[in-house]
């Protein structure tokens, strides 16, 4: 574990107020950079040593049914419509970043070697508009078991992800030599990505079990789980990929702004989803056109990094990285899964909760990124 203390060396000038106040002004430096960051920047065992909450519990069924309060704390109601057009010809040194791709061309060596640019299906320099529309389906919650809830969700996301325009189809004046073909670009932020990868919603919705009672035991290793939990929209947390066992750094070049990708069917996040928590990488992802999550109850509160962002399989909900009410700041106190008990600002307050690894933080070689382990039991 790295600290990173007063970063702007300020601790032995705090009886000098004045002088600290010209200081910040010359050096830029925020006052939030002089209190004490702690970040995990490195594999499994930041945290924890020292900490524990072993018998905490949350009752999801306490003193209501467990799916209205899932549904009025967790997650969202409102089936939304998601659209998005881009028309490149605004613009023509875009043109020739954007093409059709065969879909055969999987078996190109170029490919496979990410040079995707295909000079013989360059679009034309004309005025065309691309254009998706697609509509969220909310999630549904059964809690008819006595032990447990379960999510169905159809693993689409609420917002915008320039993997819907992979499936946009080829437009009428553009010719093509043979099969299907997808609408690709080779730039971030602009049009789909060159891996041919889109977003297809399952044609039924998947089920994620949850215990109604949350309880933190003796941690359980996330081991070899592909999904870890689901966020708020029902789109789940995954380690890797199902079939391809691919995870977060195998696919980092081909996320999209909310590092989220294409499942088979559905799409999953693969680190920190920053349509809940706001953050924006804007030296990876640049040229990125973000949305932030907007809530339902209340349309004026802005999305922060100490957000909720869903709900792990043990029961326990998770947030953002940076602890509620403290600016930039990790939790201190988080045990070996990631977990402590301390304020949200929400219906959670004081009870056992997680905070993601910030994704700024992940490492080459770290393995979990969300959480590091499980402190309740799963229900299957
Ligand atoms: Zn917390």
């Amino acid at each position: 574990m790295r600290q990173y203390k007063n970063l702007c060396g300020f601790n032995k000038l705090v009886g000098f107020f004045f002088f600290v106040i010209i200081i910040i002004s010359i050096s830029g430096c925020s006052l939030g950079d002089a209190f004490v960051n702690v970040f995990d920047d490195d594999n499994n065992s930041d945290f924890g040593e020292g900490y524990s909450y072993i018998g905490t519990s949350f009752n999801y069924g306490d003193g209501q049914l467990p799916t209205k309060f899932l549904q009025n704390n967790i997650f969202l109601n409102n089936s939304v419509e998601i659209s998005d057009t881009i028309n490149i010809s605004n613009d023509v040194n875009l043109v020739d970043y954007f093409f059709y791709f065969n879909a055969f061309s999987n078996e190109d060596p170029q490919y496979k070697e990410k040079k995707y640019y295909n000079s013989t299906l360059i679009l034309p320099a004309e005025d065309i508009d691309y254009t998706y529309e697609e509509q969220y389906p909310t999630v549904s919650i059964d809690s008819s078991g006595t032990d447990f809830f379960h999510v169905n969700t159809y693993e689409f996301p609420n917002h915008r992800s320039n993997y819907f325009f992979n499936s946009v189809s080829q437009a009428s004046n553009v010719v093509c030599v043979e099969g299907d073909y997808i609408f690709c670009s080779n730039i971030y932020g602009l049009g789909g990505f060159s891996d041919r990868a889109k977003i297809v919603s399952p044609n039924r919705a998947n089920k994620y079990n949850f215990p109604i009672i949350a309880t933190v035991l003796t941690p359980t290793p996330l081991g070899d789980r592909d999904i870890i939990g689901l966020a708020r929209n029902g789109v789940p947390l995954a380690q890797r990929l199902p079939n391809t066992k691919e995870d977060y750094h195998d696919l980092k070049s081909r996320l999209d702004e909310y590092y989220g990708y294409p499942a088979d069917s559905g799409y999953f996040y693969f680190a920190e989803p920053t349509y809940f928590t706001g953050y924006e990488d804007a030296s990876y992802f640049f040229g990125y056109d973000y949305t932030y999550f907007q809530d339902e109850v209340d349309s004026s509160k802005s999305v922060s990094r100490s957000d909720l962002i869903g709900i792990a399989l043990d029961g326990f909900p998770i947030y953002g990285p940076i602890e509620y009410g403290i600016q930039e700041k990790v939790p201190y106190d988080l045990d070996t899964c990631r977990g402590h008990v301390g304020p949200t600002g929400d219906k959670f307050s004081n009870t056992y909760h997680y905070h993601i690894k910030p994704v700024e933080y992940i490492e080459d070689g770290d393995e979990n990124f969300f959480i590091e382990c499980f402190s309740g039991t799963l229900v299957d």
